[in-house]
């Protein structure tokens, strides 16, 4: 249970530390920076004091120098510290009883090794139930102080000081916004002056209902990174404001009331237990909460008949057999091995846990167990009591309402999806943007659950949740509707084809087999995908039509996606059977082939080297270009096995040429940025020309600019690699990416491939296309680089390049790409 975690599971590390000389204002800067709501003062290791930004207030604005005053001036101190181990539960208690919104997390020695702030906590979600079961109106500070925007910002932060508030509502006009700390702190960094505030506060200021549940407040809190709301009622009038300490104090009322409660009754049993068994026996009988007493080894000897009426198991049925009867299957064995470290360390714990009623029903109780030891200290027995809080959860209609998650999975439920859904269109809808919705089904999951128990079939669930949304991206939603039904979120997609990938990749994450404990099984999905603005503009018709498409994906073989608009999709089917197409080819090979195309010598006409090219035909698809199916290849991954592969084959014909008495020249295979990023391509390369015993200096490789430009550095180490092994390295298609020569020249190439089109610009007419060339191949040679022409096709073609330092020429006038046999027989000098 989150209460009972350590704080060091969510204290925030990464302290932001500075000397006690350090000017305010500088200190200020980078909290702001990096949106610390703290600074720690240190002088060398030890903790002299703490400035945060509620300190902010006392800062006079309207004095220039304030802001420039070493901050040991005006931190605090002693630093009020907590071991990494204090449970969070505890922390919360401590920051509403010392009115502290810090605490600093130090270990053993003073080492200070985080911050925990009452925003951590209440982050952390262990109020949960207490946000979902209150209203805003009960935590949130009635009649906030709203300030006219004309008001300078000294007389702003001592108002707020005055009135002990972090955070005023600022009348700018027509609008709310509001000041905060935290806006003062920015303010101490890069000190305005004295300016009206309504020129400084935030605005638009978010609002909820007085009536809205705590939970949506936090939502909001969490979902725009604001720290505080305004409190509206019917008619629009401001009657609150509500920040995080505020939920934290409300929830905390009726949490304290709960534990106070269960610990109270747990006494009274107990001490009655000790004086006088009997009576302990008939508090026990006719208490409400259920209760079970083991033995030293966990066999239990007595439940009471709130235990029965809880879990639908007799005492008959219970006796001789453990706790573990009731286990959910929700909790792993961490879980239950920290509370056994527990109870046997401390006597006692407490916490809440899923278990499971005789009828397969899951429920929540607040369990408190305790340890009970005879004269000696040896552990006799162990009494348990609990309550069934599931209803504190779920019980109520209007709970059931607003509960915006789904208690197995945590992911948000179909009304929190629609809320964002909705969102997500008029954001769409403003920023003229499309957005899918990915209706998800499991294939055949209802055998899973009869099969293998309801405690597999959650399992399998959280799982799937866990995959889906690994597989997604951070601005996607992914919820869970029900049952076996998923939907994600899509926003800002540009095409229909960007959401068929994301379901592609959806579908893959899926089909790999799930483990539990050491069984495996598969299970498949079926997607359907609606598209905004294109299918539908409403939250329920783009639910509907998704749904609609997962149907027809059902009914269309499983295992697949289809697009709601079926013509969307036309284009994509190719692709999908493609896709498959080149899966299943790779496996044997079999349509795969390499043509060799040949590079000569301009001035000599002798033939230098080839560029090897990927064939592929397949029986149904006929001859396929590599320009359709590389891509596909790059898109699905089955790039690497594909270039393994063409390599593979380059270096055996290589081997091949060279046993049959040929001469072979230079080969270059083409490298796609994937597979030059991969991380042990040298080594296979490598492996590869040893196997076959083929000296490194008749391979090459063909890279684009693109591939190299993001990562400079990096891709000039592998580059340097591949040259220390012989091979010669060169950038293609130069002219159609970003044609930086200076950038080019920082890397270790040996050849530049002018591309195309800039050969055919020659014969055009264009003026311009000759001014480039001369420029490129002129600096190029320049740079010691051979400058390959690509692509030349006529005579007229050979001739306009005479007047360019170009060595080597490419292209259907000289030589189309052939196989390995013609190549030879056509090129390549026999010994
Ligand atoms: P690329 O690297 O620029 O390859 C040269 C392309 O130009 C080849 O097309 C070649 O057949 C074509 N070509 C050669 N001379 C002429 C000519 O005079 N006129 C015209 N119009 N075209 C000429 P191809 O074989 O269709 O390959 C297309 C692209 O596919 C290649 O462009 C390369 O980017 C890629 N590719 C081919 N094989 C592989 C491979 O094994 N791995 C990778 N990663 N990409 C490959
Ligand atoms: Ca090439
Ligand atoms: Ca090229």
């Amino acid at each position: 249970m989150p209460q009972d975690l350590p704080i060091e599971r969510i204290m925030q590390t990464g302290l932001l530390c500075c000397s006690p000389r350090t000017p305010l204002c500088e200190a200020a800067a980078r909290m702001a920076e990096r949106c610390c709501s703290s600074v720690l003062v240190m002088e060398g290791d030890a903790v002299v004091g703490i400035w945060t930004e509620h300190d902010s207030l006392q800062v006079d604005f309207d004095e220039p120098g304030a802001v420039r005053v070493p901050i040991a001036q005006v931190m605090s101190y002693p630093v009020v510290s907590l071991p990494p181990s204090t449970p969070i539960g505890e922390a919360a208690m401590r920051f509403a009883a010392e009115n502290r919104r810090h605490f600093l997390v130090a270990d053993a020695d003073g080492r200070p090794l985080g911050i925990v702030s009452q925003s951590d906590v209440v982050l952390n979600q262990g109020l949960e139930p207490y946000l979902r079961l209150r209203e805003v109106r009960a935590a949130m500070r009635p009649e906030p102080v709203i300030l006219d925007g004309g008001l300078s910002l000294r007389d702003t932060a001592s108002t707020m000081q005055a009135a002990t508030c972090d955070a005023v509502v600022v009348r700018c006009g027509d609008t709310l916004g509001i000041l905060t700390e935290r806006d003062l702190v920015r303010f101490v960094a890069r000190h305005p002056g004295n300016t009206a505030i309504r020129e400084l506060a935030s605005r638009p200021l978010m609002s909820v209902r007085a009536d809205d549940m705590l939970i949506h407040a936090r939502d909001l809190l969490i979902g725009h990174h604001v720290r505080h709301l305004v409190v509206l009622d019917e008619d629009g009038a401001v009657v609150g404001l509500l920040g995080f300490g505020d939920m934290l104090a409300g929830a905390e009322q009726l949490y304290l009331a709960d534990l106070r409660d269960a610990l109270e009754k747990r006494d009274q049993a107990l001490a009655q237990s000790r004086r006088n068994l009997q009576l302990a026996e008939r508090v026990i009988d006719s208490s409400l909460e259920g209760i079970i007493i083991t033995d030293a080894r966990t066999r239990i000897e007595f439940v009471n008949p709130a235990f029965t009426h809880m879990t639908g198991y007799s005492l008959e049925e219970a006796l001789g057999r453990t706790p573990a009867m009731l286990s959910s299957g929700r909790h792993d064995a961490t879980f239950y091995r920290h509370m056994w470290d527990d109870l046997q360390a401390r006597g006692s714990w407490r916490g809440e846990i899923w278990n499971r009623r005789k009828s397969g029903q899951l429920y929540l109780e607040l369990l408190t167990i305790t340890a009970i030891r005879d004269d000696d200290g040896q552990i006799t027995h162990f009494a348990a009591l609990f309550n069934d809080i599931t209803h504190l959860r779920e019980n109520e209609e209007r709970v059931r309402r607003l509960a915006y998650y789904d208690a197995l999975t945590q992911l948000p439920n179909r009304r929190l999806l629609e809320d964002r859904l909705s969102l997500a269109i008029r954001h769409a809808h403003r920023q003229t943007q499309r957005l899918a919705v990915i209706f998800i089904d499991l294939d055949h999951f209802k055998q899973v659950n009869d099969s293998l128990g309801h405690a597999a079939g959650d399992e399998l669930l959280m799982q799937v949740a866990r995959r889906l949304s690994a597989h997604l991206r951070e601005d996607d939603s992914l919820a869970r509707l029900g049952g076996d039904e998923f939907i994600a979120l899509l926003p800002e997609i540009e095409t229909p084809e960007e959401a068929a990938c994301v379901a592609r990749r959806l579908i893959e994450a899926i089909r790999a087999p799930f483990r539990f404990g050491n069984r495996e099984f598969r299970v498949g999905c079926s997607l359907g995908i609606s598209l905004y603005p294109d299918d539908d503009t409403s939250v329920e018709g783009l639910l509907h039509h998704a749904d609609a498409a997962m149907y027809r994906a059902k009914q269309e073989g499983r295992n697949t996606y289809r697009l709601f608009r079926a013509d969307m999709h036309a284009h994509d089917d190719r692709r999908l059977a493609l896709e498959s197409a080149l899966r299943e080819t790779l496996e044997t090979g079999a349509g795969l082939d390499v043509h060799y195309q040949p590079l000569f010598d301009r001035d000599t006409g002798r033939l230098c080297s080839a560029e090897a090219l990927m064939r592929w035909r397949h029986p149904a698809f006929g001859d396929l270009s590599p320009t359709e199916f590389i891509p596909l290849a790059e898109r699905s991954g089955l790039i690497l096995p594909l270039g393994e592969y063409l390599l593979h084959r380059v270096v055996e014909q290589l081997r091949i040429w060279r046993s049959t008495g040929f001469d072979p020249v230079p080969v270059a295979v083409n490298l796609s940025a994937r597979q030059f990023w991969q991380r042990d391509l040298v080594d296979w390369v490598c492996a590869e020309l040893e196997a076959q015993e083929v000296p490194a200096e008749l391979l090459g490789f063909e890279l684009t600019e693109s591939t190299l430009f993001d990562k400079q550095q990096q891709a000039s180490q592998i580059l340097r690699e591949l040259r220390e092994l012989g091979c010669t390295v060169a950038i293609d298609d130069f002219g159609t990416g970003y044609s930086s020569l200076s950038y080019l020249q920082e890397l270790p190439i040996s050849t530049l491939k002018i591309d195309r089109r800039f050969i055919q610009s020659l014969t055009d007419g264009g003026r311009g296309g000759q001014a480039i060339l001369a420029a490129v191949t002129g600096l190029a040679s320049e740079l010691g680089l051979q400058v390959v022409a690509e692509g030349v096709e006529t005579q007229a073609q050979l001739i306009a390049l005479e007047r360019f330092p170009v060595h080597r020429i490419q292209g259907f006038l000289t030589g189309h790409p052939v196989a390995a046999d013609t190549f030879a027989d056509n090129w390549l000098i026999g010994r």
